[in-house]
């Protein structure tokens, strides 16, 4: 039954409306409309979870009412943050010694990212005035394969984004081209574990070896700030012997999306500094009337606790095997569907590998030359079925190389990635009986034929 405003016959868009709907029929207006457009289950295109178990559930609804930043009133559940910090910060190797290591909680990976990127732009301007030089033309390195909110970051704090193009060379951030990137004026470069884009990661090692050199060539200390919103929780349980964190020498900052591979439901994101030192002391608000002498930094006042019960009651639950046993389940899952997908003759994985649960596929360039139809076609075909399984352009480039994705979270069983390549085989069979090309094969045509007048120019 679809309930509409008394007033006016539709449902309310632009004004309070003037009576009040009784609290029944009021939420089921809003839960109708809040129906999802597809399981959540189904959807294989976002990063961030879907499923926490009952008790981990029970404790985020019991705690929906509780203010975060209240702590005069739930003193314990900063103290419960800073654990969480702490253990967020050994997870990455700290060599921080102390009871509370430096760290902030945030909404997500973007809270996150862009403290990391504020304490390496003040940390640079401090180092800037005490030399007596200018500072007012600060810039920032990464690969073209950023996510959105590095454009953020880099547009409100008003810094020069130095983007170094990720290419069919150079699957992941070339290490040569960002150092030439570099000057005096750079305040960090940050590198990906877990790139959006592609599920790889960059060669963070590789990275800090070739900066070591150049800061002591050019007596620059330009740092590291890594964006692990899923590497950070994939690396230290599948790949421990893999030095990307504070092990190594210029990375002093690290953030990642609690919401995403530390499997808790959206709202939570932690940043993380490799020593109280640099983390500038206008970031920092020091509160000591907890019993406990906790350091508080962020863009949000007001934020839900619930996030951080959540994530400290998976650590305990779960515990570094449990963690394991999630992740490299996922991990199977993931190898799975990236063999079974490269076995498809009109198909080609972006890499042999995968570093994290999630990779991306072309269709095959032979195959391409006469397909009726592009991998867009097949996430509508998908759609039909219950699946989201997004295809999307790579970035600028290779802006003309159309990807699709599938991103593993826990939840995804062996008998669901089943079905989904059978829909893939089904549906591909299905659009191979085309006689003409799909509109969007059509547009891609097009596209490619005005590219190649302007090649012949
Ligand atoms: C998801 C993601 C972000 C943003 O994270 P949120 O938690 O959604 O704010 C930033 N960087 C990378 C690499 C991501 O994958």
């Amino acid at each position: 039954m679809k309930r509409t405003d008394k007033q006016t016959g539709t449902a309310p868009s632009e004004f309070i409306p003037k009576r009040g709907t009784p609290a029944e029929e009021a939420y089921q207006l809003v839960k109708d409309e809040t129906l999802p457009q597809t399981q959540p289950r189904l959807n294989l295109a976002t990063f961030v979870t879907t499923y926490m178990d009952d008790y981990g559930t029970r404790l985020m609804n019991e705690a929906v009412g509780i203010n975060y930043i209240d702590e005069t009133e739930y003193p314990r559940v900063a103290v419960m943050c800073g654990r969480c910090i702490n253990m967020v910060a050994n997870m990455w190797n700290t060599p921080e010694k102390g009871d509370w290591k430096t760290g902030a909680v945030g909404i997500g990976s973007s809270e996150a990212c862009m403290l990391g990127g504020i304490s390496a732009w003040l940390r640079w301007r401090e180092r800037r005035k005490a030399e007596g030089k200018p500072y007012d033309k600060p810039n920032l390195v990464m690969s073209t394969a950023y996510q959105v909110v590095w454009e953020k970051f880099c547009q409100l704090w008003q810094i020069e984004m130095r983007t170094v193009p990720i290419t069919y060379d150079h699957p992941s951030l070339d290490i040569e081209a960002a150092i030439n990137a570099c000057d005096e004026n750079t305040i960090c470069i940050v590198p990906i574990a877990g790139v959006t884009w592609t599920g790889m990661n960059d060669d963070i090692e590789g990275l800090n070896d070739a900066l070591d050199k150049y800061n002591r060539k050019t007596g620059y200390d330009i740092p590291i700030h890594v964006d692990a919103a899923s590497g950070g929780f994939i690396l230290p349980f599948l790949n421990p012997e893999k030095k990307w964190d504070f092990r190594l020498k210029w990375v002093l900052s690290i953030s990642t999306s609690g919401h995403k591979y530390g499997l808790v439901y959206p709202g939570l994101g932690w940043v993380v500094w490799k020593d109280k030192k640099y983390l500038p002391g206008d970031m920092a608000f020091s509160v000591n009337y907890l019993g406990a002498n906790i350091t508080q930094v962020g863009l949000n006042f007001s934020r839900p606790a619930a996030q951080i019960l959540a994530q400290y009651y998976n650590f305990i639950h779960l515990g570094f095997e449990g963690y394991r046993k999630v992740h490299s389940s996922s991990m199977d899952v993931a190898c799975y569907c990236h063999d079974q997908i490269g076995k498809m003759s009109c198909f080609r994985n972006y890499s042999d590998t995968l570093e994290n649960p999630l990779f991306i596929w072309y269709m095959d360039p032979e195959y391409d030359k006469n397909a009726n139809w592009t991998l867009f076609d097949l996430q509508d075909k998908l759609m039909q079925s219950g699946w989201m399984v997004p295809a999307y352009t790579m970035p600028k480039n290779i802006e003309d190389m159309v990807v699709m994705r599938i991103v593993v979270r826990q939840g995804m069983t062996q008998d669901i990635a089943d079905m989904l390549m059978g829909d893939i085989r089904n549906a591909v069979a299905e659009l191979e009986k085309l006689e003409y090309p799909t509109p969007s094969r059509q547009a891609y045509l097009k596209s490619e034929k005005q590219k190649g007048k302007v090649f012949t120019h």
